[in-house]
């Protein structure tokens, strides 16, 4: 595999082959897939495509700028998509694509498949998104995929058809500014004198995260894929003026706020009980408020941008800073100025960070037992954004 990762530890960046990636598990993603291709008051299955097709045309362009011939090209495609944790995909006969694709793995039917079990419709429209920036982008060939068996369907593999495209060839996302200033956070005191996020934020980001030999990323008792960036601006954006079209915006940014707080207890209750946290973390936490600073470090190595506990009630509120949170600085890109907060992963995140904490019960009994708002954001012009998390009303 030819891939790795650069980590810029100031700016909390992951970037693989020119473009910014960012960790988060399977059942992140495919709440997130659930959410918006579920929406039945916009047509959220075409929109979480169009994200896949548009965001992967753009990775996959700057990824194989200066790779030549055809096989070369479309196996750097596969090998990207493998290298980030989303599954291994070949063609049968392992040449060009003329009838099919096959997955032999797929992330997303390892996050529903924990989930919802009796679920048998396909669930990998993303890689079908995937497959058709690739076809274009390495070919130059514009055609549609249809996933016509899956495994979460049981089938011994995802099997994606070639259908002849109806309408344009596939397009990158357009960006109405340039990429944005993205400046790191200024250092400040430790906030808890014996937990060193610095440490923290090395170890984890000199973790070796790419693909197995499946395609997938088994890390803190989760599965990992490294998502372009692009992908989850775009299909946030999209989806939320949408939804606002459709006379939904606050029920849109609820949704997208829940996925985000459910996957904040998962991912970080599956860090918390992982043997990398046990070997690193625990014995600096001392008491839960540590493990608070320690969890935040940890995500500062996931590709979100860098973000900082600044206050911390114990079991009351807590207030979280980021200077360059990726939805903020992907607003800026792609649409410009906000009149209102829109970071809305993170804002749900830091509410989940406080149920998973201090919240009582099982990890589902824990949803909703602390609120989150984010008061100031850098896409609406603040300095940076600011999020406080407190005891639900
Ligand atoms: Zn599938
Ligand atoms: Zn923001």
């Amino acid at each position: 595999m030819t891939f790795t990762t650069d980590i810029d530890v100031a700016r909390s960046r992951r970037l693989v082959a020119g473009s910014s990636v960012i960790l988060h598990c399977h059942h992140y993603n495919s709440r997130l897939q659930k959410a918006i291709e579920g929406a039945t008051a916009v047509d959220g299955r075409s929109l979480w495509m169009a994200s896949a097709e548009a965001s992967w045309t753009g990775v996959l362009l700057r990824a194989l700028d200066g790779v030549s011939g055809p096989h070369e090209r479309w196996q750097r495609c596969l090998e990207l998509y493998q290298f980030l944790g989303f599954g291994r995909l070949q063609v049968p006969d392992g040449e060009l694509p003329e009838t099919k694709v096959v997955a032999l793995a797929s992330h997303f039917v390892e996050g529903w498949s924990a989930r919802e079990p009796e679920r048998t419709e396909p669930v990998c429209s993303f890689a079908a998104g995937f497959l058709q920036a690739a076809a274009w982008v390495a070919l130059g060939r514009a055609v549609s995929f249809e996933e016509v068996a899956c495994q979460q369907g049981r089938a011994p593999a995802c099997e994606f058809v070639l259908r002849p495209r109806t309408g344009p060839a596939p397009r990158p996302i357009e960006q109405v500014v340039a990429r944005a200033g993205d400046a790191p956070m200024k250092p400040i005191a430790p906030v808890r004198p014996g937990v060193d996020e610095g440490k923290i934020v090395a170890a984890v980001s000199s973790m070796p995260i790419a693909g197995d030999d499946r395609g997938l990323i088994p890390a803190f008792n989760v599965f990992l894929a490294s998502m372009p960036a692009d992908f989850y601006n775009h299909a946030s954006v999209t989806f939320l003026a949408a939804m606002r079209e459709a006379g939904m915006g606050a029920l849109g940014r609820r949704l997208l706020m829940q996925v985000a707080e459910i996957c904040g207890l998962n991912t970080f209750s599956g860090i918390r009980s992982s043997a990398e946290w046990d070997a690193l973390i625990a014995p600096m936490c001392h008491d839960p408020a540590d493990e608070m600073v320690g969890l935040v470090a940890v995500s500062n190595a996931l590709g979100w941008g860098s973000w900082r506990v600044m206050d911390l009630v114990p079991g009351e509120s807590l207030r979280l800073v980021a200077g360059n949170g990726y939805e903020a600085e992907g607003q800026l890109e792609l649409v410009g100025p906000s009149l209102e907060p829109c970071c809305v992963m993170l804002t749900g995140v830091s509410a989940g960070l406080m149920d998973l904490v201090y919240g009582t019960g099982s990890v589902r009994e824990r949803v909703g037992q602390f609120a989150a708002v984010e008061h100031r954001c850098r896409a609406a012009g603040a300095e940076c954004c600011e999020f406080l998390a407190e005891e639900a009303a």
